[in-house]
């Protein structure tokens, strides 16, 4: 196959990129596929790349399995505690009242990057030579000018909220999520936080450093989320005490601290044409619920098993319309997961920073209804670990 020649380019080596890659190969070895990368070639250079804890639903768990892309260093989630600062209305969840092993998982976003990367090294080694019709192109000086002409282009170049170069629909919630490693005095294993403040959620996470070190994802204002960047470490644990107070133990350190912007951007349509868009190309999510790479995992799987349909039968001479129907079709299958998490997660990032009374009582009733009505706090659950099927 003639790199600039082939039958599936996707453009963009992030995680999502690279699962629909590899679930693509798995599935059809044979694929004329061409990879677009814009990451170093060396995991090496990668080792210091983005550290923030992504939560990780066990849905996401069987599909990254399914191609050995699940990363050794990861912490489980077996109960989480939802609360509302200086207002009534909590929730609890836990792994038994849902039969699972655990609720979800938390793993470095880089970790998560690197097996992706190498189970689609490990499936590219398993082809015979003479079979394989693969190129992952890394972009340098030499390739960014190719002009790779496809029968079908994937769009996974994804992207952070107020970074990508494109804006559809969606909202700006004002926010920004200061993200880093907390240390705590004697916390209990396996336990998230979810917190609801004025200002907006903070969650606290277990990490894979032990018990007592916890990924920390606190939302706020723009400008007080950047005051607590500044803060010296000592002014910023006596700040996260005050707005968390004392239910998790006392803060001790504070260690790589981050700061993203906030906000939902998502397409309409996710196809046209020739063209698909997947992950954070297709939608960007406020990490409240943390759906964002969830969904971009079912994005990217069910793609892989349309295009493997497609052109594991594609005669020579056959092009659009047969791949845009096929394309359209996928989109439609798509519409109820990601209408439901899209919207979800908007409602989330909405209903819990507002203060105005109302709703103040209202996301405490909500709270409280779902402790004490176990049919709708399972099956939001399972929304969240599965997503809409
Ligand atoms: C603070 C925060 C917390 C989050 N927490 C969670 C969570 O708990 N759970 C969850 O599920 N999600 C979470 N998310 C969302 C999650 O990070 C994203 O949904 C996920 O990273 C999307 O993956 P992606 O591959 O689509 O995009 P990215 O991760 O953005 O990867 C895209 C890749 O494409 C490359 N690229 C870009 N343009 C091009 C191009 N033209 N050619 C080639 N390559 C290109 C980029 O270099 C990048 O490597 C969180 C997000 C934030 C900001």
């Amino acid at each position: 196959m003639s790199i600039s020649n082939c039958d599936i380019l996707i453009q963009g080596g992030g995680p999502v990129g690279l699962a629909c890659a590899t679930w693509c190969l798995q599935k059809y070895p044979e694929a004329k596929l061409v990879l677009v990368d814009r990451n170093p070639i060396d995991d090496a250079d990668l080792a210091l790349a983005d550290s923030r804890g992504i939560a990780l639903s066990h849905g996401s768990k069987l599909l990254l399995d399914t191609i050995n892309a699940w990363p050794k260093e990861c912490a489980d989630i077996h109960r989480v505690h939802v609360s509302q600062a200086g207002r009534f209305g909590r929730a609890l969840m836990n792994r038994e009242e849902l039969g699972q092993d655990a609720l979800g998982h938390i793993i470095r976003y880089r970790d998560i990057h690197l097996a992706l990367r190498q189970a689609l090294r490990a499936i590219q080694s398993e082809i015979k030579p003479t079979a394989s019709h693969f190129a992952w192109l890394h972009i340098n000086k030499d390739t960014e000018h190719l002009n790779i002409q496809a029968k079908c282009v994937v769009h996974a170049e994804g992207g952070l909220f107020q970074k990508q170069d494109w804006v559809e629909s969606g909202r700006d919630y004002d926010q920004s999520a200061l993200v880093g490693l907390v240390e705590v005095e004697n916390a209990a294993a396996h336990q998230a936080w979810e917190r609801f403040t004025s200002e907006g959620p903070l969650a606290i996470l277990p990490s894979h450093y032990g018990n007592n070190i916890l990924n920390l994802v606190w939302c706020g204002s723009p400008e007080s989320s950047q005051e607590r960047l500044n803060f010296s470490d000592a002014d910023f644990l006596v700040a996260l005490q005050n707005a968390f107070g004392s239910r998790v133990g006392r803060f001790l350190k504070i260690q790589d601290r981050r700061l993203y912007a906030l906000g939902l951007n998502y397409r309409k349509e996710i196809t046209r044409g020739n063209e698909v868009w997947i992950g954070n190309a297709a939608q960007t999510l406020h990490p409240v619920a943390g759906q964002g790479l969830n969904l971009g995992l079912r994005d990217a799987f069910l793609l892989a098993e349309t295009l493997v349909e497609i052109f594991s039968n594609l005669e020579e001479e056959q092009t659009p319309p047969h791949i845009e129907n096929a394309l359209a079709k996928y989109a439609k299958s798509r519409k109820a997961d990601r209408a439901t998490t899209i919207g979800l997660t908007d409602f989330m990032a909405r209903v819990f920073t507002s203060n105005l009374l109302p709703i103040v009582i209202g996301r405490g009733l909500a709270l409280s209804a779902l402790q004490w009505l176990p049919p709708v706090k399972t099956a939001l659950a399972r929304q969240m670990m599965f997503g809409r099927r």
